[in-house]
């Protein structure tokens, strides 16, 4: 079993880092909790040396050594939680970003200001990303394929190759260490947000860059925005330049609330995904349900399908916030054609098995029990006996909650 508990990091456990990394000083200057600096600027009487600084900067992209100059240069309190997730991800670095779109746009910059504007892309993504992607709004233009036409799909100006895994709405899975072989020279970027580093670390299995929606689960109480891309020091220093010149910088007090979630994150993602895994159950027998997609690698996401009307589920809900967004303490639902993945063309989403029928539900930390009755409340009235369609279920997720 590939568990959170025993993912190591160089010498420290993932639970442990989670509650240490980016603090490993604090003790040392007198301090505990983790000190918010609000400045946008730094005073220096050295403008010699300030020059030398900026122009280090804009040669490497590294962190200016000593004192910061300017807030949209680099922030103290928001480089604590960029150290803390390079340190659970298992990279050399992470640059945060004002929102998960911001991130991704970074990202996209990058590799445009070298030349390389393909992007070859595995459905479903996210629907914001998708629709970055597909209308080209940065000047990228998108090849779609399924996991094995990633090699076929790859130019001599390829510059990224996108997957999600597992996906939004979806939670269809791709196996990364073999995606990354057939990506070659070429980044992969693997979007993390659903699995968090507690349950997959992509860079272990080849990705080059990791993806975070800071907003779900590495803030977890549904209250920052904020991305972040866990990279090599190389490409995060390009990462910080496209930052400082586009300005997609994340506040010092989202910095502090992300760095205050990671220490939580362990055993957000252990427990939400206990009653994930038990609710994916009682969904897959349920006669009033269709499908249900719950992931190899476990976590906090469900996606099912229903017999009856979606949106009458989606009103039913009284527990549960009926809304967009996920990875927060409580449990959200939403009906992906309708919100997140909407700006989606209809068809290319249906053609990415994001059904009409599909609901997106994010557990919380609720008792599984209060939970299913909500859902269960919600669902309606079930079939009668002999009218249900247990046949159609394709996914048993008491075999494939774990392994
Ligand atoms: C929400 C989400 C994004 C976008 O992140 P924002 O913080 O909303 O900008 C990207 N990828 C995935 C998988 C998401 O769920």
């Amino acid at each position: 079993m590939h568990g959170y508990d025993e993912v190591r990091t160089a010498s420290r456990a993932l639970a442990t880092e989670a509650v240490h990394a980016g603090r490993d000083d604090l003790a040392r200057q007198g301090l505990h909790a983790p000190p918010i600096d609000l400045s946008t600027t730094y005073p220096s009487y050295d403008s010699r040396g300030e020059a030398a600084r900026i122009d280090a900067f804009a040669t490497t992209g590294a962190e200016p050594d000593g004192p910061p100059v300017y807030g949209r240069l680099g922030n103290p309190t928001v480089a604590r939680f960029e150290t803390a997730l390079a340190r659970l991800e298992g990279t050399e670095a992470a640059v945060a970003f004002a929102s998960g779109m911001a991130a991704l746009t970074a990202v996209l910059l990058v590799r445009a200001s070298m030349g390389l504007r393909h992007v070859v892309a595995v459905r479903p993504l996210y629907g914001c990303s998708d629709h970055l992607l597909t209308a080209g709004l940065l000047g990228s233009e998108v090849t779609w394929t399924d996991p094995a036409g990633i090699a076929e799909a790859l130019r001599p100006d390829t510059g990224l190759v996108m997957v999600e895994s597992p996906a939004n709405p979806t939670l269809a899975e791709v196996d990364l260490r073999a995606v990354a072989h057939d990506c070659g020279s070429v980044p992969l970027l693997a979007d993390n947000t659903f699995a968090t580093p507690v349950l997959q670390r992509p860079a272990e299995h080849g990705a080059r860059l990791v993806l975070h929606s800071a907003t779900k689960y590495l803030g977890g109480h549904g209250d920052v925005m904020a991305g972040v891309v866990a990279c090599d020091e190389e490409f995060a220093g390009r990462l910080r330049q496209i930052r400082f010149a586009t300005g997609g910088v994340l506040h010092p007090l989202a910095g502090y609330l992300l760095l205050r979630g990671l220490s939580t994150l362990p055993v957000r993602v252990r427990a939400a995904s206990e009653t994930a895994a038990e609710l994916a159950r009682r969904l897959t027998a349920d006669p009033r349900v269709a499908r249900v997609h719950y992931p190899r690698i476990g976590g906090a996401m469900i996606a099912f399908e229903v017999h009856g009307d979606p949106h009458e589920a989606i009103a039913g809900v009284r527990l549960i916030t009926p809304a967009v967004s996920l990875g927060s303490v409580d449990t959200l639902i939403q009906h992906p054609a309708s919100i997140s993945h909407r700006i989606v063309d209809a068809d290319d989403r249906r053609g990415a098995g994001v059904s009409d029928r599909l609901l997106r539900m994010s557990v919380g930390l609720e008792d599984v029990e209060d939970l299913w009755a909500d859902l269960d409340e919600a669902l309606g009235a079930r079939p009668e006996r002999g009218a249900g369609n247990r046949a159609t279920r394709h996914n048993e997720p008491a075999a494939a909650a774990r392994h």
